[in-house]
């Protein structure tokens, strides 16, 4: 396993691999849902190239980029038996050094949900994925479900701009109780780590809703509003029933839908989300 930080030093050990790349963006602090991206990386691709790296450009200004875990030993401790090829780890100054700017922003997309509470968060992301791409030239590139609209926002950056590369979205992993897996996760303690699980009871219990037939969206974001409202803890910042594609908001469910949730415990702001098929 290679490990390098330069742009150069990443370029020279690019091209000594031989076949199929596999790109794994992350931002370091990895957990079980990261591993499950490099595992299935590593069965479709003869190569897989890890990148860690915290990027400030897709953090607002009160958010918390320099609070955000960080442990690159233990990262590389915990990828090494994975057959990781080459691990890249840049740093911000390698990213925007001095003078940097060139953005690349996918539009009405990026408005809604995380973008309404994150409004200079996607740029962030589809600037650092592009960079990414155009470094380490990848033929695949994973991402997770967890994420669903950064992974939407992606799928469209690469048929806009025609990035030859294939978006694999993996599923999302989660702990005994339904937590899906976060490196945020660390910053709940006691009441609010149990109170947490309360994201997957919302989505739970839309999804038993549909199952059972219903498809008017409206009566899904009731649905889960109803449930965490059973959680004095939980402030919750928007639940929606969308298009899975557009992410627009739905009157009727008849195709792949979104439902998805951003919630408050404390100071730790939780994401999570399910897709009807
Ligand atoms: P991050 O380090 O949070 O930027 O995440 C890096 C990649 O891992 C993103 O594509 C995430 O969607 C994905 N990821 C994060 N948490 C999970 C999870 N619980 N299950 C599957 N993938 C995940």
């Amino acid at each position: 396993m290679q490990i390098v930080s330069t742009l150069s030093d990443l370029r020279t050990a690019r091209l000594s691999l031989d076949g199929t790349v596999a790109l794994v963006p992350t931002m370091g602090y990895l957990h079980e849902g990261h591993l499950s991206l490099i595992r299935k990386a590593k069965q479709e691709c003869r190569n897989v190239v890890l990148s860690i790296f915290v990027n400030p450009a897709q953090f607002g200004a009160n958010e918390d980029l320099s609070k955000y875990p960080r442990d690159l030993e233990r990262d590389l401790a915990l990828v090494s038996p994975l057959g990781v090829d080459l691990v890249w780890t840049p740093t911000p100054e390698i990213m925007y050094p001095n003078g940097y700017q060139t953005w690349v922003e996918v539009e009405a997309m990026t408005r809604p949900l995380e973008g309404a509470m994150r409004p200079t968060h996607f740029k962030g992301v589809t600037t650092v994925v592009a960079k990414l791409f155009n470094a380490t030239q990848p033929d695949k590139a994973y991402f997770g479900q967890k994420d669903a609209q950064q992974a939407a926002v992606i799928r469209q950056m690469v048929r806009d701009l025609n990035f030859p590369i294939e978006i694999i979205v993996c599923p999302t992993m989660r702990e005994a109780d339904g937590l899906a897996m976060s490196s945020r996760n660390k910053y709940l303690e006691g009441d609010d780590r149990k109170a947490a699980t309360i994201l997957f009871r919302a989505l739970t219990a839309a999804r038993s809703a549909y199952e059972g037939g219903e498809r008017n969206a409206e009566v899904l974001r009731r649905k889960m509003r109803e449930v965490l409202g059973n959680e004095p803890r939980a402030q919750v910042q928007y639940v929606s029933c969308a298009d899975y594609d557009t992410l627009e908001e739905l009157e009727t469910i008849n195709g792949k839908t979104l439902l998805s949730m951003a919630v408050l415990l404390g100071k730790t702001r939780l994401i999570d989300n399910f897709v009807l098929e």
